[in-house]
């Protein structure tokens, strides 16, 4: 008889893992409590508007590839994506601006230009990025961290005698100053920590990792935006005859003598030989495992942050805009220090504008842009977000519409907002952090969840809030090494 899986949560992590599942034989049901697949990685429209809901950057896509490939097809049939020279515009509010490109020459040169940073520094700052990915990626990202062999692999191995590159005992601000002359430099090269919802001036410098993702690696955009990646992945599982229930939350993980033998929802009990939990771990233990064991120390981990998101139609289009646009704060410290010490929005907060009309044109109207305009907020801890959000709001129209020179608040013909608190009760993710744990500490690694339960069989556990971490290419590695472990 064919074995059965059963995924719960239908995010790009359980997706992936359900295809996985699906070439490895098995029957593979998944059970999505909203009305639609992909969880963050969505899509609104607002009139001739359409959005990309949450993630905008694209990066590691073989991640995807892959997984067309081990279903034995060409991906390019399916999925395309174009690789970006230019991966975002910044925009300092002394009136410096900097585009940064792939090609590392053009972006020493660009530094040296526009803010008098060497290109010596700039340069060894992305060797010293991709030295991290070569040794720590091998380990952190594609293993499991909870198996002996990982850490008797040759990867370890070699990684163990350059422990004292990685830079596990400054943060990455300190690490950043030492190493650039101008603090513009620094600031630019800190917001990487962002990327996986963490704290410049508390997260290790090891983090200085994430950079080489973008320009050792690269950053791209799927042709049709990045709601593209969900429903290409979708129809590929139903291609493999993946089932999807739609609607459908499920309310308990059934355990029996230590092994998961299927889950409840409101239909009854659904048996199955293995389940995968994509929805965040902290939810899962709380609402499907409650009469399990709790792994304290690791659900108790502080939370990533969150993000605030204005999805503006704009009746207007500014050339000096690009695909990815940040507006800095003038004090990214403090920016951080509301954000992670205060649970609240700095007066000057730092806007993230992205704009896939400028790449794929049929998401405004001609003449207009569609901008996703976001800065980073607390995880919600109970704050007044409707305050929140009008103090915000104002704070993001001042400063873009000095930086632009054009008050833009009249130009904004359509709006939808997107807060901590429906992150949560769109995606069941605790606080509405974007990414699960944070990673302010250099043990932060070692405290996410495994992708398999120690104490219940057949068991696992993929997605943004377990190992290896968020963000997309993480997701997408998690269920490879749910799929790795049932080998
Ligand atoms: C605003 C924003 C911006 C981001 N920017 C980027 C970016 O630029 N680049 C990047 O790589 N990443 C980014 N991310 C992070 C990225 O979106 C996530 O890491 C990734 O999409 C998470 O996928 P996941 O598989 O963990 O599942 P999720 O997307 O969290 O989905 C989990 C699914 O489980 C379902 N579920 C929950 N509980 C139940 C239940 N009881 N029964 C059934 N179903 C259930 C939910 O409905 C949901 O569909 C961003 C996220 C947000 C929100």
């Amino acid at each position: 008889m064919a074995k059965s899986a059963i995924v719960i949560g239908s995010g790009i992590a359980g997706i992936a893992s359900a295809i996985r599942l699906a070439n490895r034989g098995y029957t593979v049901s998944v059970f999505e409590a909203n009305s639609y697949p992909g969880g963050k990685l969505s899509e609104i429209s607002l009139g001739e508007y359409r959005f990309d809901a949450g993630p905008s950057l694209f990066t590691l896509p073989h991640l995807v590839d892959e997984l067309f490939e081990l279903s034995g097809l060409n991906p390019k049939d399916y999925f395309e994506y174009v690789q970006l020279d230019e991966t975002c515009r910044y925009f300092y509010a002394d009136g410096s601006r900097l585009t940064a490109w792939y090609d590392k020459e053009k972006l020493a040169s660009e530094f040296e230009e526009q803010l008098g940073e060497s290109r010596k520094n700039i340069l060894a700052a992305l060797d010293n990025s991709a030295l991290l990915y070569k040794h720590l990626a091998p380990l952190f990202l594609e293993k499991s961290l909870n198996k002996v062999s990982t850490w008797l692999s040759p990867d370890a191995l070699s990684a163990y005698g350059k422990l004292n590159r990685f830079d596990f005992n400054r943060t990455m601000n300190q690490a950043n100053q030492k190493r650039f002359d101008n603090p513009k430099t620094a600031q630019l090269f800190n917001r990487y920590a962002t990327y996986n919802g963490s704290d410049p001036y508390q997260t290790p410098a090891t983090l200085n990792i994430i950079p080489h993702l973008e320009f050792g690696i690269g950053a791209y955009f799927p042709k049709g935006g990045m709601h593209a990646i969900t429903n290409s992945l979708y129809s590929l599982a139903l291609d493999l005859g993946v089932n999807f229930y739609f609607d459908t939350k499920v309310q308990k993980i059934v355990v029996h003598k230590g092994a998961a033998k299927g889950i409840d929802t409101n239909m009854g009990f659904h048996k199955a030989d293995k389940v995968v939990c994509n929805m965040d771990m902290v939810a899962a233990y709380k609402n499907l495992l409650k009469d399990q064991h709790q792994p304290k120390r690791l659900l108790n981990q502080p939370k990533s942050s969150s993000a605030l998101i204005f999805y503006w139609g704009i009746k207007k289009e500014f050339k000096q805009l690009g695909l990815h646009n940040i507006f800095f704060s003038e004090d990214y410290k403090t920016e951080f220090q509301h954000i992670f010490k205060k649970g609240s929005i700095y007066k000057d907060p730092t806007v993230y504008v992205n704009i896939t009309s400028v790449h794929n044109a049929s998401d405004a109207p001609e003449g207009c842009q569609n901008w996703f305009t976001m800065i980073n907020v607390p995880n919600n801890q109970g704050q007044d977000w409707d305050y929140l959000i009008q103090y915000a709001k104002k704070a993001i129209i001042k400063k873009l519409s000095k930086e632009l020179g054009e008050d833009i608040e009249p130009l904004i013909e359509v709006e939808d907002i997107l807060d901590p608190r429906l992150i949560e009760a769109k995606t069941s993710s605790v606080a509405g952090a974007l990414y699960g744990n944070s990673s302010n500490n250099k043990f932060s690694a070692f405290l996410r969840h495994p992708n398999f339960s120690k104490r219940i069989k057949d068991l696992y556990f993929c997605g943004g809030s377990v190992h290896p971490g968020g963000g997309i290419p993480l997701c997408l590695s998690s269920a490879k090494l749910v799929d790795e472990l049932m080998n």
